[in-house]
């Protein structure tokens, strides 16, 4: 007998989550000391002061169960977005309430639309529960919305759009997305993911259309800008109904007391956002100056991270990387043979995976 023929058909044919190695991993692995990674879109900043002070004074509470409603941390999303609190959704990670979403819609058979090149995430989700991914061309690395807009069937019940995407970083106009919206009927979910907008203009914001569009989500996290990958909490934005729809599959206690008040403690500190879209757009530029002198192509990213072609194997290039202690992510699992993704990290950093790449990839420069 082999457990995978107990376990529902979706599952035993998961391919899981590949994560970025963690440098402990291989400072063990190759026995050295001062190992970099710019591998999964953390803030090279760490936390914020403010994060940090209140997680020490949250601390003392840790015996407790946490407020299972997060009512302070919805309260402060409420009003800094001007919706109803009913409308916010708390998770452990982004990537919960992207479950959530699948566990609450998704039949098994029923199908789930998403961009080639799109965050893993997606299909993961999707075949966990017995989904279809409808997955639809990338037109130059990014959603193809008209390719979407024709994959939609009677089937469909869940839509995915990353935007900024990851592991491309391509960007698509807020107002090709509304005019999106305008053609996808009612009844299909469509998921707006916006892990990275914080590092975008955000004079401009799609949350103003959940009034218009009953079926639109929109996913944000405190993992990238905000810098608390760590403690794992995102949130939903929502019609009131299917916050209530994913409030029924949430877990009781999904985000813990450390999270909930860390994150509330950054949501509005201005200074460290600005400070850390400062140090994205410096390194941004300097990644791309360093490429562009080793006559690389690269993906123009909105994100704090950017994908390289790197005219070769990008899995072995990756391991020749770790070698030189620099960790990054190869993306061939995401249709990406030749492209490795680098998260933007300090100055230091990013000069030190430039000269690593040339290294290891025969380039003087
Ligand atoms: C990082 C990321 C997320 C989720 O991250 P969490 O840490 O679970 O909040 C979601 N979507 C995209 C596109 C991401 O890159």
């Amino acid at each position: 007998m082999s457990f995978c023929d107990l376990a529902v058909a979706g599952v035993a044919q998961l391919q899981p989550y590949v994560p970025g190695k963690p440098i402990e991993e291989l400072e063990r692995q190759f026995g050295i000391t001062n190992a970099i990674k710019l591998a999964s879109n953390e803030n090279p900043l760490g936390p914020s002061q403010a994060a940090l002070k209140a997680i020490t004074e949250a601390s003392k509470d840790i015996s407790l169960y946490p407020d299972g409603n997060g009512f302070k941390l919805k309260s402060a999303l409420a009003k800094k977005f001007n919706l109803a609190a009913e409308q916010i959704t708390l998770g452990n990670g982004s990537n919960d309430v992207l479950e959530m979403l699948v566990r609450a819609f998704v039949n098994p058979g029923d199908e789930v639309v998403f961009s080639e090149h799109a965050f893993a995430v997606y299909p993961i989700a999707t075949q966990a529960v017995g989904g279809k991914g409808v997955v639809t061309k990338a037109a130059n690395y990014g959603h193809d919305l008209n390719a979407m807009h024709d994959a939609v069937t009677a089937k469909t019940k869940l839509l995915f759009i990353a935007n900024p995407n990851n592991p491309t970083g391509t960007y698509l106009p807020l107002a090709d997305i509304r005019a999106f919206l305008d053609k996808i009927p009612e009844r299909v979910i469509v998921v707006l993911d916006e892990a990275y907008v914080e590092y975008n203009d955000e004079s401009e914001s799609s949350v103003s259309w959940l009034v218009d569009y009953p079926n639109l989500v929109i996913t944000r996290t405190f993992s990238k800008a905000y810098g608390l990958a760590g403690l794992r909490v995102g949130y939903a934005m929502s019609h009131p109904e299917v916050a209530d729809l994913l409030n029924r599959v949430r877990q009781p206690f999904n985000v813990n007391i450390l999270a909930l008040n860390a994150a509330l403690a950054t949501l509005d500190d201005q200074d460290y956002l600005q400070q850390t879209r400062a140090v994205n757009e410096a390194g941004m530029q300097q990644l791309t100056q360093g490429f562009r002198a080793m006559g690389l192509n690269y993906i123009p990213s909105r994100g704090n991270f950017i994908s390289v072609d790197v005219k070769t194997n990008g899995v072995e290039t990756y391991e020749a990387l770790l070698a030189e202690g620099v960790i990054v992510r190869p993306v061939a699992n995401y249709g990406l043979p030749r492209h490795l993704r680098v998260s933007i990290g300090l100055e230091a950093e990013n000069q030190r995976f430039l000269d690593a790449l040339a290294t290891v990839l025969g380039i003087n420069s």
